[in-house]
């Protein structure tokens, strides 16, 4: 799936899959290897940054991701594990110029916590913060641009904790040249075709768009399960999505502690991956005491196969799997 070391930029205009770029993999406390939660997905030109672990900032510097693209930031929870990165990457924004407003979707109260950080530091930011609160009561389509859009559901955490699913819009379909050629189709109406119009010629004929055009591809989807206790009744939000993230912070041997703490062990992420059919399953959030994740990878994988580790510096391409 991935590829170890500093991400290869340049296959971003290559692919048009979204991908997902992992820098923070552990949980509450840091190791030599592992920083806390923090992972970028990129759909076309715009990078959604999924949580912002304290570190962020030092992971994209060290992977080579700029921060040209992140108009949307979304922050699971307020433990600091998940957000204590966040205002030094919006200092920085500020001090290397950003004009363009920055949108930060998490829970109520990530407001209050930002603007005293920068009220009591004295900063003047240069471009605006929206921000969206998360609900905890239901979930809900919380946000779209012109290439996706995202959904929130609540998580069963210690706290007010939500995960995101966000999907592709749909695309135009493709147009079949041969047959636009074959029927004499000016250039002027193959946009309206692609958005899904018939044709009518000059004889009032009418072409219809099935024959003009191809499907599009499927709309590919990620949904994030942050901090959460096992908890099936998710599943509903994530069926069927492209590619799933869940925490895996313990082994199955702890599963006492993990419920404790509303944490995951691998092999309950892996059910959750199968009760949704997901297309492949990435697990992270791992405890520092985990110095060799492969046991954990072969926990989830004894369950559902098609799982990876989140690795820092690694990426996952979002595409339909069909094995
Ligand atoms: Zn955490
Ligand atoms: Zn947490």
């Amino acid at each position: 799936m991935g590829a170890r070391g500093k991400f290869i930029v340049l296959s971003w205009r290559e692919n048009m899959n979204p991908e997902l770029y992992i820098l923070g993999s552990s949980s509450a406390t840091p190791t030599r290897e592992r920083h806390p939660s923090a992972q970028i997905l990129k759909i076309e030109s715009e990078k959604i940054l999924i949580d912002c672990g304290e570190g962020t900032q030092s992971q994209m510097i060290k992977f080579g991701i700029r921060h040209t693209g992140i108009n949307t930031i979304c922050i699971s929870h307020l433990h600091g594990d998940h957000y204590f990165g966040l205002i030094g990457l919006i200092s920085t924004m500020s001090l290397m110029g950003r004009a363009q407003s920055l949108t930060l979707i998490g829970p109520p109260g990530l407001k209050q916590i930002i603007e005293l950080q920068i009220e009591q530091g004295g900063m003047s930011l240069r471009f605006e913060l929206i921000f969206i609160d998360t609900r905890m009561d239901t979930s809900e389509k919380i946000y779209e641009s012109d290439v996706f859009e995202i959904k929130t559901f609540p998580l069963k955490h210690r706290i007010h904790c939500t995960g995101f699913v966000i999907t592709e819009k749909k695309k135009e379909r493709n147009l079949n040249i041969e047959c636009a050629k074959e029927f004499n189709v000016p250039i002027s109406a193959y946009k309206e075709i692609k958005l899904g119009a018939n044709f009518t010629n000059e004889n009032g004929q009418i072409i219809g768009n099935e024959i003009l055009t191809f499907d599009p591809p499927a709309p590919k989807t990620f949904a994030y399960c942050s901090d959460t206790i096992f908890d099936p009744s998710i599943v509903e939000f994530i069926k069927d999505c492209t590619l799933l993230y869940h925490e895996a912070t313990y082994m199955k041997n702890m599963e006492d502690r993990a419920e404790l703490y509303f944490h995951s062990t691998a092999e309950q992420a892996a059910k959750i991956a199968k009760l949704a059919n997901a297309g492949h399953l990435v697990i992270g959030h791992f405890s520092s005491r985990y110095e060799h994740l492969g046991p954990l990878l072969e926990e989830a994988k004894s369950v559902f196969s098609k799982t990876s580790l989140a690795i820092e510096g690694e990426k996952h391409n979002v595409k339909i799997h069909n094995n």
